[in-house]
């Protein structure tokens, strides 16, 4: 991108009513057959509009096709059994019933290509697609057939990367896989975390990212960040490797988090998206606070790689609170750019 500090969103954005129950994760469908393919498709549309509205530069399809980031990806897979489930504990935080890995899995058609074809047609902007990445899905189900995390991401990672080069056929410009999970299982983050989202990049000539939060604002994980301490520091863990990593942009929670800005030195090099709207709250940040968090994360990253951004995704808040967070995000990165094209001239002078 040329714009300096262009804006985005991690991911999802929230529904209309008419598509399916506000404020809610995996919420049902309100409509069935050829009226919701209409209906998705005209709520991509209203969200592209919104996000277009709002100033964001590089836009998405707000994962209005989808009902949840990682369960409607796997959906499309054969060898994964969603009857028979079983209860794991996701991301060693809550319990949840999952669907059961019953075969080898792969990809018998594409999941996101069309809905990603179609977001090309509607704008000229620069566009993001998310997917969720190879240890994240491993996280969200329970194996019963490969009985090895490893060989499951190691699998994952060969369908998403079938996935990414077409979408990246489509016109995707950038491609972000998801891995919250890279904030809790550091050893294998290290092992193989890193190396099977490598993979999942492999061969891709448009850029790619990675998206590591502390989840949506869900009370199972507000309740598990109280847990953690003054400091969040888990980041440190895993930046070293994912310096040295193929991939071009991570994606980050900033904002109201305690995460020591200065961790961002470790992946020196990299474009980082710094999450600088908390999806928790209802509270809309001003400009100014939004401006105040990406000053801080300058120190870190050279102007050029600082993508201002949202902490995660925000399908659980209201669209009015949504809207604000848009509006703020693109307002703060202003205020920004104006400061750093000032003190460009002060310079020239
Ligand atoms: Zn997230």
């Amino acid at each position: 991108m040329k714009k300096l500090l262009p804006t985005s969103t991690a991911g999802s954005l929230p529904k209309p009513v008419w598509l399916a129950q506000p404020e809610t994760l995996w919420s049902p469908w309100k409509l069935e057959g050829d009226a919701l393919v209409e209906g998705k498709q005209d709520a991509l549309r209203v969200s592209l509009q919104e996000q277009l509205q709002a100033g964001i530069d590089i836009v998405s399809d707000g994962e209005q096709t989808r009902q949840h980031f990682v369960t409607t990806f796997i959906e499309h897979l054969s060898g994964v059994d969603f009857e028979n489930r079983k209860t794991v504990k996701i991301r060693n935080r809550y319990d949840a019933s999952v669907p059961v890995v019953v075969d080898a899995v792969s990809r018998t058609r594409p999941v996101f290509v069309e809905d990603a074809r179609f977001l090309r047609q509607q704008t000229n902007q620069p566009i993001k697609w998310a997917l969720p990445g190879p240890m994240t899905m491993v996280d969200t189900l329970f194996d019963d057939h490969y009985q090895s995390r490893e060989k499951l991401a190691w699998e994952f990672a060969k369908i998403l990367n079938q996935e990414a080069r077409e979408l990246e056929a489509a016109g995707v410009d950038i491609i972000q896989f998801d891995e919250p999970a890279f904030n809790v299982f550091f050893d294998e983050v290290n092992d193989w975390g890193i190396a099977a989202l490598e993979k999942a990049v492999e061969g891709l000539q448009c850029e790619t990212a990675v998206h590591i939060c502390y989840g949506y604002g869900i009370k199972a994980n507000t309740d598990w960040k109280q847990t953690l301490g003054s400091e969040w520091r888990q980041y440190e863990e895993i930046f070293p490797k994912l310096q040295r990593s193929s991939l071009d942009i991570v994606s980050l929670e900033c904002q109201n988090s305690r995460v020591p800005m200065d961790l961002i030195e470790l992946i020196r090099g990299k474009k980082v998206m710094v999450g600088a709207i908390d999806v928790a709250s209802n509270q809309i940040e001003t400009p100014e606070e939004v401006a105040n968090t990406l000053r801080k994360a300058l120190q870190f990253v050279d102007a050029d790689k600082l993508y201002p951004s949202t902490n995660c995704g925000m399908a659980p808040l209201s669209r009015q609170v949504a809207r604000g967070k848009l509006q703020a995000l693109s307002d703060g990165a202003a205020i920004l750019r104006a400061e750093l094209a000032g003190s460009e001239l002060a310079l020239l002078v």
